[in-house]
């Protein structure tokens, strides 16, 4: 049977940014394994690449912040450009309660030191996006320091780190099962290409993460939830220099990226098929139609069905990550559940994973919100309004 120190499980941004944490702090023998045949299968690879801090929960706002820190060494550190742009995101309230909403969270993401963040009247809207029909917009709120990111530049820029500090990288190997021994912690993962003894083992299987958890006897509240994407077909009719504009009360954005705009707007996903990721021409005309209607400019574009896309968020209860050992098998990590916010998260959720799994806790910031056992506590974070 061949060994490692540490298999983690899942080759995605995160499970790439905890090998990398991991090797980098002394970790030796750092196996990393998915299934897929290549980097960027997983949902790292249908990522917008949107980056906030404009968060309405503290723990939200400081990993943001330690991801932004991160991102500014981030070529320096692995050799990749994370494609870091500060393009701003914009919120924008339709009426007194989104806007109070948007305040609320405003005020926690200043007491964090995110002092950048501002309230915007219809005035500041129409000059920061000068495409807007501003007749249904009561207000928002803007962050300069949000942008975007490069999803698969960042991963790509972890692999390569990874590579040069000595991890083992494999693809198309897919992990079976645990073995357990009789205290509950794992001795060893079952892989088709056969066991490896482990004396530890990170969860890093994105929106498969509670199957991995499963084998472990925990029941992870992660579940898999379709995200679809529209795009156009390359055009000028608006700036790549747009923030990300999004729409407080039913979550339609948009963006530009590469030349063409993306239109997302968040919907259930297909009835007892969670993993299904196929794009509905209901919703392409439906979300097409709000951009109409919101972004005039954009009855000039097309569609480019070919190009659109579908992909899978892994959501938690209260739509935050789950992060630490699980309890009554303390040599399985989870570091899941990032909501949708797991590339921008990476930088800053593998770092605090290699040092809880090194020291016992994180120390750059306090991970205590995000710990597993707040399910069954029954402590969960506040489940964000609108933010
Ligand atoms: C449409 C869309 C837009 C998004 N936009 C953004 C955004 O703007 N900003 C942002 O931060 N995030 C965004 N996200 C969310 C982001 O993509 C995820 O949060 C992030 O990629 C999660 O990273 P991961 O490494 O955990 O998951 P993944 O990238 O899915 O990696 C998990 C890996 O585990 C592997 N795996 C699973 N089970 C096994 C097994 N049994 N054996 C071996 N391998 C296994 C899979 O093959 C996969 O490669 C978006 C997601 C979607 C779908």
């Amino acid at each position: 049977m061949t060994s490692a120190s540490v298999a983690v499980i899942g080759g995605g941004v995160i499970g790439a940014s905890a090998a990398y944490h991991l090797a980098a702090r002394g970790w030796r023998d750092v196996l990393l394994l998915d299934r897929g045949a290549g980097p960027g299968e997983g949902s790292t690879g249908r990522a917008t690449g949107g980056f906030r801090a404009q968060y309405a929960t503290p723990i939200n706002v400081r990993l943001s912040l330690l991801s932004r820190e991160k991102l500014g060494c981030f070529e320096a550190e692995t050799g990749v450009d994370p494609g870091y742009q500060a393009a701003g995101y914009l919120w924008l309230a339709a009426n007194a309660s989104e806007l109070a909403t948007l305040r609320a969270g405003q005020a926690v993401q200043h007491a964090e030191g995110l002092h950048e963040a501002v309230e915007v009247g219809c005035g500041d809207i129409a000059r920061l996006n000068p495409a807007l029909r501003l007749d249904e917009v009561a207000g928002g709120v803007y962050c300069p320091t949000d942008g975007f990111i490069r999803p698969l530049q960042m991963l790509q820029g972890y692999l390569d780190a990874c590579r040069r500090l000595g991890v083992r990288i494999e693809w198309g190997v897919e992990v079976l099962g645990l073995s357990r021994r009789a205290d509950g912690t794992i001795a060893a993962i079952q892989t088709s290409r056969g066991p490896v003894g482990v004396g530890a083992a990170v969860n890093a299987a994105g929106a498969w993460a509670a199957v991995v958890a499963g084998w472990a006897g925990w029941e992870l509240p992660v579940v898999a939830l379709r995200r679809q994407v529209a795009v156009t077909a390359p055009s000028d009719l608006l700036p790549h220099t747009m923030p990300m504009t999004i729409y407080a009360g039913d979550g339609f954005h948009l963006r530009v990226r590469d030349g063409r705009v993306l239109l997302l707007w968040p919907t259930p996903g297909v009835p007892g098929h969670p993993y299904d990721v196929r794009v509905e021409p209901e919703w392409i005309a439906a979300v097409t139609a709000k951009a109409h209607a919101r972004v005039p400019v954009l009855r000039r574009a097309s569609i480019d069905s070919a190009a659109c896309w579908g992909g899978l968020y892994e959501v938690s209860p209260d739509k935050h990550a789950v992060l630490g050992p699980v309890p009554g098998c303390n040599n399985l990590f989870l570091v899941n559940g990032s909501s949708g916010h797991g590339v921008m998260h990476a930088p800053a959720l593998g770092q605090l994973l290699a040092e809880i799994m090194s020291d016992g806790t994180a120390k750059t910031l306090d991970p205590t919100p995000l710990r597993p056992s707040r399910f069954v506590e029954g402590d969960l974070n506040p489940v964000p309004e609108l933010l």
